[in-house]
């Protein structure tokens, strides 16, 4: 856990957390600031800043992809789809620096993002 790290408190339950799927590894909640009608959050609760920090043998991704097919069903959004985005380092606009999938779905999204 890293002190200073805002995801690493949610993680640990320091800060009130409404958790929309947890395991051992991932943990997943709703975005402070909604960027669409659902919008998840879905971290490793172990810290680590950004994908660069992810290594191939590492079973990660797999946790944290492998969630998103049961809470895309349970939030309802299976049928229509969404969007999954990792804002990596400063041209993504990565603002939280604990590596974060964000699970975007209840409108149709454009293409290219901004
Ligand atoms: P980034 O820009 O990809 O780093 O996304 C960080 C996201 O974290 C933003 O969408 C914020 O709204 C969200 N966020 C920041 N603090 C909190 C929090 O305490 N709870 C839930 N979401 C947060």
């Amino acid at each position: 856990m890293q002190t200073d790290c805002i995801f690493c408190k949610l993680a640990a339950k320091e800060i009130p957390v409404q958790a929309i799927y947890e395991d051992e590894h991932v943990i997943a909640f709703p975005d402070i600031n909604p960027a669409a009608p659902t919008h998840v959050l879905i971290i490793p609760k172990q810290h680590v800043a950004n994908l660069l920090e992810v290594s191939p043998e590492s079973p990660l991704m797999a946790q944290l992809m492998g969630v998103i097919p049961r809470i895309a069903a349970q939030l309802g959004l299976a049928e229509e789809g969404f969007r999954v985005v990792i804002n990596t380092k400063e041209h993504a606009g990565q603002t939280v620096h604990h590596l974060h999938l964000h699970l975007l779905g209840g409108r149709i999204m454009t293409w290219p993002p901004g």
